[in-house]
């Protein structure tokens, strides 16, 4: 890619970034959409579909197990770079996608239609595709219904930035949690009050689902925000951050007490009950505790300490809370949010992955990768977008993401 190029996607990420949607929960208006597609051009497939650095991510699918795929396989990367629809009606006589892995394995892509999902600030942030199996001939009133379907999704984010709370729950939605938490921060910490934040995860929520089913699944987050929320204060912020991850800002709170209301929400959830169709049901969470210290921290990095406690109440057997060890000063952390592509670059310049920068400091960065197995140990960061690039160790490895510390 050109500096020119890089500049202009970082461009593009930074407007996806404005809308915080990656990795953010199922929604309904962006699952009526898909649905339509499938009715309506009577295919199998049909995804709202968004380009992070790395990878594509579906924010909303029909007839498509998987939940993302490296970026380096997907149509959807041809349809951003183009200001109308992408229609492959045959894949295997396109020379562009007739070795894609999506097409020689599951779900074995026949047919491909996308229409960019074009941002109020004319950025390419996603698409909306009808996908399927079999080849197909797709006519212009089709195309047409697609751009006009296409057009309800860019409607549905624009009002999803407008929205502060999460349908299901009514917990706060994870940009309004980051907005109010960042400004509730900054002022109790200028009047010199302690900041406590709780990262909360419910246990083995995936098996909910698996027996009990979605509707289920669905009862038991309502319950737990409802059971959380008559535990905590006014005061308190209670955001919804993803699926099954919640954070709660506790104000004017110390370790020692945020570590109580932790508890209480610890066992207030193990106690309640919820009923679902085959039975009353029971749920756990872990969850993580960090308190702001002497030095000002800003919201990002007590949340980045929070989740990294609670990650390890999850190592630990569940069902239990666990505070951060040292109190987070601004010198501390992750450092900054940001959302840049870049390289891990090792083996004499030979290899390379893909990842997205999702964390930066002078001393380190937090990437997000599909996969960390073949990440060794030691390699190169590049930026492209930044002209950045420096030797890293690798500091923490869990599920699709890397702590590195620059060496
Ligand atoms: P762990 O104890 O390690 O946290 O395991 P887990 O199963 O809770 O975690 P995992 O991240 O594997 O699974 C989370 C599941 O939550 C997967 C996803 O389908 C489900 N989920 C996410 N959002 C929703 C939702 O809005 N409703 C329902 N019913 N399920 C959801
Ligand atoms: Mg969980
Ligand atoms: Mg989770």
């Amino acid at each position: 890619m050109s500096d020119s190029a890089a500049a202009l996607e970082q461009a593009r990420l930074d407007e996806l970034d404005r809308y915080d949607v990656l990795d953010t929960p199922t929604e309904e208006p962006f699952d009526r959409v898909t649905r339509l597609v499938c009715r309506i051009l009577k295919v199998q497939m049909s995804t709202v579909t968004f380009l992070d650095g790395h990878r594509q991510w579906f924010k909303s699918r029909q007839g498509l197990v998987e939940c993302e795929t490296d970026r380096s396989v997907a149509f959807c990367d041809y349809t951003i770079r183009q200001n109308e629809p992408l229609i492959v009606p045959d894949t295997h006589t396109d020379s562009r996608f007739i070795d894609n892995p999506l097409v020689t394995g599951p779900p074995h892509l026949r047919f491909y239609a996308g229409i960019p999902l074009r941002s109020s600030r004319g950025q390419n942030i996603g698409t909306l595709c009808a996908l399927d199996a079999q080849p197909r001939v797709i006519g212009a009133d089709q195309i047409a219904i697609l751009s006009d379907l296409a057009g309800v999704v860019t409607d549905a984010l624009a009002l999803r930035v407008l929205a502060t709370t999460d349908g299901l729950t009514g917990a706060l939605s994870r940009r309004a949690f980051r907005e109010e938490g960042s400004r509730l921060l900054a002022l109790t910490q200028r009047h010199g009050h302690k900041v406590s934040c709780i990262a909360l995860d419910l246990d083995h929520f995936k098996r909910i689902n698996d027996c009990h089913g979605h509707a289920a699944g669905d009862a038991v987050l309502a319950g737990s925000v409802a059971t959380c929320q008559s535990l905590l204060r006014k005061t308190d912020l209670f955001g919804r951050l993803g699926g099954e991850e919640f954070a709660v800002l506790l104000p004017h709170t110390n370790q020692q007490e945020a570590i109580k209301v932790a508890e209480k929400l610890r066992s207030g959830i193990a106690s309640q009950v919820v009923g679902a169709d085959d039975g009353p049901l029971t749920v756990t969470a872990s969850i993580g505790v960090a308190t702001s210290g002497s030095a000002a921290a800003d919201l990002d990095t007590l949340l980045g300490m929070a989740d990294a406690a609670l990650y390890r109440a999850k190592a630990e057997g569940r069902n239990r809370c666990i505070a951060a060890p040292a109190p987070a000063g601004s010198s501390h952390g992750l450092g900054r949010r940001v959302l840049k592509a870049g390289q891990i670059i090792f083996n004499g310049g030979r290899s390379a992955i893909h990842c997205t920068v999702k964390r930066l400091s002078e001393q380190g960065a937090n990437l997000a990768v599909i996969s960390t197995e073949d990440v060794p140990q030691r390699f190169k960061l590049a930026i492209q977008a930044d002209n950045f690039s420096t030797m890293c160790e690798v500091a923490r490895k869990a599920s699709g993401e890397i702590d590195v510390r620059f060496a």
